[in-house]
């Protein structure tokens, strides 16, 4: 198998072709043909000269994922199990809104952080996802639908942890970013979720201008540390001490996914004191009623609960929405991604 275009970066393909003594401009119009014109050959990228397509078809393959299964739920949410090259599985996410789309992408298969409420994180860390097939998920999506405008936000809310495979994501961005050589999405509607790997805050605000999403989930480190391992090397005051010195340009906010875990942080205190640690952040807040899944220890509270919590933010002046995930029929909604494949 040939190594896939799309994990070169532009740089790269260009030192490749004047290595071959091929005008750096090419590069330009080759990668127009891949991410503009969703090209699958080299053949197809005429206004190139014919050696060069010949010898980039040589070296190259522009890849798509296989898709393994599509599942559609009652409410449109669309979920897709992708076979990768290593016969690994991943799954992306497009949840139709009422004017768009929204694409949830996954960063790796299988996750190493092992969030006690997270199907993803019950399976283990597998492996990194390349560049490319960070990428292929969203060229591969825009290229299936009949009108790509539609599909305006991009989540990286998917299987893994996005900041553990830091330079690959951090890649991908920039390709799907990128108005001219790339897939065009604005940044502001691509946001990044992360557990808190606090180290890789202050590089992704430096290195993107993507929004940024926290899954802080608890308000006390004993609470946390039990949800969330992560949080025994980072723990809250050192997470939100680094939100706090996020780089947001004016009017942006930090999102806190805060999941609603009957009896384990769903307290009225809870909530003050939820409100009294984003202070110092300009922030907003998605509640997330706990998704159960087969052999989860936890339950959703009553609707009760999560509206008094919520209507608390809301008199301390935070935005706080209560996000119901879509596609939990077919296991599609936030925590419950696992691409544990019986698709064959
Ligand atoms: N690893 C990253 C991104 C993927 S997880 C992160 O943790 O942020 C995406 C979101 O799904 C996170 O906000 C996480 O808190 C949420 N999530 C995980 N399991 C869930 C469950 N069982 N019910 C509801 N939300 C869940
Ligand atoms: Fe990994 Fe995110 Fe799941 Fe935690 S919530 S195990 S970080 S995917």
């Amino acid at each position: 198998m040939l190594p896939d275009i799309k994990e070169l970066t532009t740089e790269q393909l260009i030192l490749w072709l004047e290595n071959r003594n091929i005008k750096p401009y090419r590069a330009k119009q080759i990668l127009q043909w891949i991410y503009v014109r969703q090209a699958d050959t080299f053949e197809m990228m005429t206004d190139v000269g014919k050696d060069t397509r010949k010898s980039l078809a040589r070296h190259f393959s522009i890849n798509r994922l296989e898709k393994a299964r599509t599942e559609t739920s009652q409410d449109g949410t669309k979920k897709f199990l992708f076979k990768l090259i290593d016969g690994k599985y991943i799954e992306s996410v497009l949840i139709p809104e009422k004017n768009h789309y929204t694409l949830c992408i996954s960063s790796q298969v299988g996750c190493a952080q092992g969030c006690r409420f997270c199907l993803t994180g019950r399976g283990g860390w597998v492996r990194n996802l390349t560049k490319g097939e960070i990428i292929a998920q969203v060229r591969d999506v825009v290229n299936d639908l009949d009108n790509s405008k539609r599909l305006t936000n991009i989540v990286m809310m998917g299987m893994g942890e996005p900041l553990a495979n830091y330079s690959n994501v951090v890649g991908a961005v920039g390709t799907i970013t990128d108005s001219e050589v790339g897939l065009g999405f604005s940044d502001r509607r691509l946001t990044i979720s992360t557990s808190g790997l606090v180290p890789k805050l202050s590089p992704l605000g430096r290195d993107t201008g993507v929004n940024l999403a926290i899954s802080l989930n608890a308000t006390d480190n004993k609470t946390r540390d039990m949800l969330m391992p992560i949080n025994r090397k980072y723990p809250l005051e050192k997470l939100l001490d680094a939100c706090a010195r996020y780089p947001l340009t004016p009017r942006r906010k930090i999102t806190f996914e805060y999941i609603m875990i009957k009896g384990v942080n769903d307290s009225e205190e809870d909530a003050k004191r939820l409100a009294g640690l984003l202070r110092p952040t300009r922030a907003k807040i998605n509640l997330i009623p706990f998704n159960t899944f087969e052999g989860s220890d936890f339950e959703r509270p009553e609707e009760h609960v999560i509206l008094t919590f919520k209507e608390i933010l809301n008199k301390n002046n935070y935005t706080a929405v209560i996000r119901q995930s879509k596609g939990q029929d077919i296991s599609a909604a936030c925590g419950q991604l696992s691409a544990k494949s019986n698709a064959t």
